[in-house]
């Protein structure tokens, strides 16, 4: 069964880096990962779609020989800020795949968000290349496609989110036979043992309040709805090639124990740490290495308390959905992906509530969970049509 961290890894004596997204939440985290150890990566490509100011800023401090921004516009503002213009500059989708292809680059760090870094991650992965993989399309929208182009290519992913980073590492040096089922653990969010009642009024400033991680406002969203971990227990299907049945959610609100392994003799390995990214960024880009780091640890000194306990699917609807739309296939997680997408965006421009999120998506998931199409355009397809019919359906609920 593919795919496993493999026994014997490439070894990166000075990684060269390709950060995609360096501008976001993911990619900011990895220039500072990058920052604390300056002698130990070169950074050859760094991309930002809009924020062309703050790609500057870094441009100057890590001089890549190629940057992408999102459309000429965003090419000009950037040229305008940068006095010293050394470095190439690429643009929109194309200067993405462009960039994905660039020589002399060892690593990608694939975090750019939507459709545009599953584009990238399939160039990547088909050039055989080792991903960094932080981009959630990639494996909820077309999975089924690059772990197939990745078993060609021959190429290593390792991915960033601390969940299946956790995992990855917890399956280092095990086989295929060992593994009885994979334990995604969840924090179980700002809404953590509230009933679906309670939730009928919640606003959006209760729903960015996540208690540990520091995120974006769509994955906050999401933690809060619990369909984030529905999102990861699809991508540990693909990563880990593991079957709907043997992988469990379990809520553990200190975010300390990031996932867990159970092997077939019964014996459970953990990987734990405080709630940091920069911890698996460092993991992904120094892999199969472990190199010091200044992040904050565990003082094993003090007491802790850890506690696990299952999710409630009752409230938190958008869990079951997620195991529903693997069940059906690459498809299905592709249309719930693209509805959730959409009534996030509702939600937190008002125009739905809180539990209209997981109802949109169920029923979008009913209409056309069942469509199954492989070619990456046609899967692409059908995620606008799925954008499309539940703009449709909330506009419905509106008026
Ligand atoms: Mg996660």
């Amino acid at each position: 069964m593919f795919p496993r961290p493999r026994l014997l890894p490439q070894l990166i004596d000075m990684p060269t880096l390709a950060i995609f997204g360096s501008t976001g939440s993911i990619g900011r985290q990895a220039l500072e990962v990058l920052r604390a150890s300056p002698d130990t990566y070169s950074v050859r490509v760094l991309s930002a779609w809009t924020n062309v100011e703050l790609l500057a800023a870094q441009a100057k401090e890590f001089m890549p020989e190629v940057v992408v921004v999102g459309t000429p516009e965003a090419a000009r503002r950037y040229r305008s800020c940068r006095d010293d213009l050394r470095e190439h500059v690429l643009v929109g989708e194309e200067g993405l795949e462009e960039a994905a292809a660039w020589p002399g680059v060892d690593t990608i760090l694939s975090a750019v968000v939507g459709a545009a870094g599953l584009r990238l991650t399939l160039r990547a992965v088909t050039l055989g290349r080792r991903i960094a993989l932080a981009n959630k399309e990639s494996l909820v929208v077309a999975g089924d496609l690059v772990m197939e182009a990745a078993k060609t290519s021959g190429a290593e992913i390792i991915p960033v989110d601390s969940e299946h980073a956790a995992i990855f590492q917890c399956l280092v040096g095990t086989s295929p036979d060992d593994v009885e089922r994979l334990v995604l653990t969840a924090s179980g969010g700002p809404f953590l043992g509230r009933t679906r009642e309670d939730l009928v009024y919640v606003g959006v400033d209760e729903a960015m309040d996540h208690p540990n991680w520091s995120m974006g406002a769509k994955i906050t969203v999401d933690s809060a709805t619990l369909m984030n971990k529905g999102l990861e227990v699809i991508e540990a299907h693909w990563l880990f090639g593991i079957d709907p049945d043997h992988i469990h959610v379990v809520v553990h609100p200190q975010s300390i124990v990031h996932s867990m392994v159970e092997f077939v003799d019964g014996s459970t390995l953990a990987q734990l740490g405080p709630p940091d990214m920069r911890l698996p960024i460092q993991y992904a880009l120094d892999y199969p290495v472990r190199n010091r780091s200044a992040w904050p640890r565990m003082d094993w000194t003090e007491s802790h308390q850890l506690s696990f306990m299952p999710p409630d699917v009752q409230a938190f609807p958008c869990l079951a959905l997620a195991f529903d739309a693997l069940r059906a296939g690459p498809s299905a997680t592709a249309v719930l992906n693209a509805a959730n997408e959409v009534a996030v965006a509702a939600f937190l421009d008002g125009r739905i509530a809180f539990n209209g999120i997981p109802e949109v998506n169920a029923k979008v998931l009913g209409r056309m969970g069942r469509i199954q199409v492989h070619a990456l355009e046609d899967r692409l397809a059908l995620d606008t049509e799925a954008r499309v019919l539940t703009e449709e359906l909330i506009g419905k609920e509106g008026n």
